[in-house]
């Protein structure tokens, strides 16, 4: 059987090498952080996130959602804070049973590489940096305790993230590699809130709360311990901003007057503001995310997305799934494998990206309108009296399996039709209230 080199053993390279293990592939994967198992923590990055529906089925196909999810919070809708301090909670969805998941990144990690190492020929490596591919000989340069090495595989696949190292061999090797980035003007910088008496969650657990203020926003995700991860999404330059909200006394102020509830809930604001990193939002587009049978990208490496949908993993590993059936479909012929993965994952990634765009301006914007609230309202009216026919947009992405393109493609339809017929309606109402006023 085939050798596949994985770079990157985050989230999805732990699953994908579950994957290519059960198919019989000779795995070596190879991470340039410690074992997350001794402690490593994943610096920078997201300490919880929500897994949906897509995330659990790629679990399920290889037997791990149970124990994956054993430590989950489920949660049933976004709860609201205004200013006041007032509370609004607005469900996800018209079927109750269908909530969001906080999931811890390090444990979900864990359970993801231990997944792959029960497969007898796969092998993983941490401590190794790659530093480039060479594309032809599907070789990849390592650097580990100060050594170089190199790992010769039949092919080699990159799920080493955003910044992958695998993708920039791709971009400078293949002649017209489509490459584009672009950053948000918005960081994001992690906060805690601890948890209360008897370890107890200091506000409502099953939620995913938010604080809405229009051009910036803060949201926490419940975690086991009783404890949320806050994340505060706001812009690094301006007047208000990261950049000038220097000392303690800034912080202090800024928390006071935009999220007033939640600073008597943070008792180490200050120190988490000031000592964890301002993380920066960069979204990915690349094509193709593959050359010849060799090299192939899975992941962030090949589509990073901002992350307002909760759906930049989900979509990785759905990813792992695709790959597989294409796997499965060419067993002999990795490069028609290769390019039919890559042709029924790009338009749906692309989709995504922008949906994650325009969720952070529904997130940090429209959640606190009335206008919102009444719209999820009349979406859940619909949902329920026309149960498979109109499904609302955030139902579609995180809820079914349907492609993300499809979902986006669909719900544009549905709005027409909605809110074309309601328009409608309101000019016939209006016309007949003007003809009986005028008899
Ligand atoms: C603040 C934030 C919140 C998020 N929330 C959610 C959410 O709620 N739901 C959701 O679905 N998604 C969320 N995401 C997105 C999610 O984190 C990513 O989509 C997901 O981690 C992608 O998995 P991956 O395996 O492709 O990449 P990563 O998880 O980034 O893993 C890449 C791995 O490759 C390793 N690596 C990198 N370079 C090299 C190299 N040169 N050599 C060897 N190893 C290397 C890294 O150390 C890492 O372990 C969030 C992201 C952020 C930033």
């Amino acid at each position: 059987m085939a050798k596949v080199v994985l770079i990157g053993s985050g989230l999805a390279g732990g699953l994908l090498a579950a994957y290519l293990g059960r198919r019989g592939y000779h795995v070596d994967l190879y991470e340039r952080r410690a074992d997350p198992r001794e402690g490593n923590i994943v610096g920078g990055r997201s300490i919880n996130l929500a897994i949906s529906t897509r995330g659990i089925y790629a679990l399920e196909q290889i037997g791990i959602a149970h124990e994956a999810l054993q430590h989950a919070i489920p949660m049933r809708g976004r709860m609201i804070h205004d200013k006041s301090g007032a509370l609004h909670f607005s469900p996800y969805d018209v079927d109750p049973k269908n909530c969001i998941n906080s999931i811890g990144r390090a444990a979900l990690n864990t359970t993801v590489i231990e997944a792959a190492q029960r497969y007898p020929d796969v092998r993983v490596y941490f401590n190794h940096k790659c530093t480039d591919v060479d594309l032809d000989t599907a070789t990849a340069r390592l650097e580990t305790d100060g050594r170089q090495l190199a790992a010769r595989g039949d092919a080699v696949i990159g799920v080493d993230g955003a910044f992958s190292a695998v993708r920039k061999s791709m971009q400078r090797e293949i002649t017209n590699f489509q490459y584009d980035e672009s950053y948000l003007a918005h960081g994001y910088k992690e906060l805690t809130i601890p948890p209360g008496p008897r370890d107890l969650w200091q506000m409502e657990k099953n939620a995913l709360h938010i604080w809405p203020r229009k051009s910036f926003m803060m949201i926490a995700l419940p975690n086991p311990d009783g404890s949320f991860t806050c994340t505060l999404f706001w812009q690094f330059e301006g007047p208000r901003s990261f950049a000038t909200t220097k000392t303690d006394d800034d912080v202090r102020r800024f928390f006071n007057e935009e999220f007033p509830d939640a600073v008597s809930l943070m008792p180490s604001l200050l120190e988490d503001f000031r000592e964890n990193p301002t993380g920066s939002l960069v979204t990915v587009h690349c094509a193709p995310w593959f050359y010849q049978d060799k090299v192939c990208l899975l992941g962030d490496a090949a589509h990073a997305v901002v992350p307002f949908y909760g759906q930049g993993m989900n979509a990785a590993f759905e990813d792992c799934v695709v790959l597989d059936q294409c796997l499965e479909k060419f067993p002999n012929e990795r490069e028609r494998a290769f390019a039919e993965y890559f042709s029924r994952r790009k338009e749906n990634a692309d989709a995504l990206a922008d949906l994650a765009i325009g969720n952070f301006i529904e997130m940090r914007d429209k959640t606190a309108s009335k206008t919102f609230r009444a719209k999820k309202k009349l979406d859940h009216l619909l949902e329920a009296t026309l149960p498979g026919i109109y499904l609302p947009l955030y139902t579609m992405v995180t809820f079914t399996r349907i492609p993300y393109a499809d979902a986006a493609r669909r719900a544009r339809l549905q709005d027409r039709i909605v809110y074309g017929g309601l328009i409608s309606l309101l000019i016939i109402f209006i016309a007949l209230l003007f003809r009986l006023i005028a008899h």
